[in-house]
């Protein structure tokens, strides 16, 4: 029953416009189930957001593969990821490239995440608490960053540490009307293209949301 409803999430991705197969496969590879508390496991294969604790979400699978696909990975790319939350999105991006920076500010959810990907096997991945509107400085530059969490703007911090034609996913905007937006760094110019609207929880954060916002 499991791979039958994973496949129907497959299926369903495709059509919804995730044509690299490189991501499917990953999302394929990567069991969501192993990511969600056992209780949500009925719900591990459906196209939604689930909570996973500390008032946060894994998010939906379709922006899971939409961001991911947006990052045009080719394997060897160093990628930071701001918002480990569960760790799936981190689980995938393993797949996809040779290392992966992960920085969560909840310690629990930040633990977890680690335990989690150990158990799936997944040795690439680093993960750390801290602010990650500030990025991960120490490890700059990458070739991707991921942000699953909203911010108020793009950070500047993030853009300095993009490698040169490196790309930057990140939701943008106030809960009620946020954009997906892709930075490319080409030299010293920095290019916008909106992905269309999505919906996340908000980056706190120096170059975020104030907590008491
Ligand atoms: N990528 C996650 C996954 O696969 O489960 C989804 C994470 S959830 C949508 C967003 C996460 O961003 C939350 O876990 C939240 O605690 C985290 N977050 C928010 N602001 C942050 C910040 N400044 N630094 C690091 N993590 C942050």
């Amino acid at each position: 029953m499991t791979e039958k409803r994973r496949q129907q999430l497959l299926a369903q991705l495709h059509q919804a416009g995730i044509t690299d197969q490189r991501v499917l496969d990953a999302m394929a590879h990567v069991d969501r189930g192993l990511f969600v508390e056992a209780q949500l496991l009925p719900h591990a294969y459906r196209d939604m957001a689930l909570p996973i604790g500390c008032g946060q979400t894994i998010s939906q699978p379709f922006m899971v593969a939409l961001m991911t696909q947006a990052l045009h990975l080719t394997g060897n790319e160093r990628v930071l990821e701001i918002g480990t939350g569960s760790g799936y999105q981190a689980a995938i991006l393993a797949q996809l490239c040779s290392y992966v920076y992960s920085v969560e500010r909840h310690q629990q959810l930040a633990q977890q995440a680690s335990w989690r990907l150990m158990e799936a096997g997944i040795r690439n991945v680093s993960v750390i608490v801290g602010d990650g509107s500030l990025g991960w400085p120490e490890a700059a530059p990458y070739e991707g960053i991921l942000v699953t969490a909203a911010a108020p703007e793009v950070p500047i911090s993030l853009v300095e540490q993009l490698s040169p034609g490196g790309r930057l996913v990140l939701p943008v905007g106030l809960p009620e009307e946020q954009d997906l937006l892709l930075i490319e760094r080409r030299g010293a110019k920095v290019e916008r293209t909106s992905l269309g609207a999505c919906v996340f929880v908000p980056l706190i954060g120096r170059e975020g949301w104030s907590e008491d916002r």
